[in-house]
């Protein structure tokens, strides 16, 4: 694994990340957003759909579990498994189907979905510092 370091000191740093991280990220990855609530795992997300052309809203799929996006045909599926009781529950939103290999797969509380989902290409590790956040990256052999 490669780790990287980044001091976010405002909500535009994060954002600016996300749009990095659009443009280095392999079609079919698989992103662990890990961090308390608050941290900025949404806004992360935001800046990387912005970066890849969404203009829409992007909001956290707290309730639905994952909101999909399209961007230049590319399958993106942002997930959020904070209120997720059992990781069983995927199975019957179809969970597998998510992961086929194409489309690029954001994940806000991987850990609850333990089990169930595929190991991450990357997993980004976002915590308050200040008044800013600190986002550490941790990539996967072969994707970096
Ligand atoms: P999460 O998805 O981790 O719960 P959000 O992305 O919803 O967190 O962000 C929570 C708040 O943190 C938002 O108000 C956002 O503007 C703010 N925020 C994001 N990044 C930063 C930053 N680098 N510095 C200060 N505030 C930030
Ligand atoms: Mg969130």
């Amino acid at each position: 694994t490669t780790t990287e370091q980044h001091r976010l000191a405002d909500e535009d740093a994060t954002l600016a990340l996300g749009a990095d991280l659009a443009r280095r990220l392999k079609p079919g990855a698989c992103v662990y957003l890990r961090g308390d609530l608050g941290a900025g795992k949404t806004t992360l997300v935001r800046g990387l759909l912005r970066a890849l052309g969404h203009q829409g809203a992007v909001k956290s799929p707290t309730y639905t579990l994952v909101e999909p996006y399209e961007t230049g045909g590319v399958p993106i599926y942002h997930f959020d498994l904070y209120r997720l009781g059992d990781p069983e529950e995927l199975e019957m939103i179809g969970i597998r189907d998510y992961f086929d290999g194409r489309a690029l797969c954001l994940l806000e509380w991987p850990e609850r979905g333990r089990g169930m989902i595929p190991a991450p290409d990357l997993t980004v590790t976002l915590a308050v510092e200040g008044r800013g956040r600190h986002a550490n990256l941790e990539w996967a052999h072969g994707q970096h």
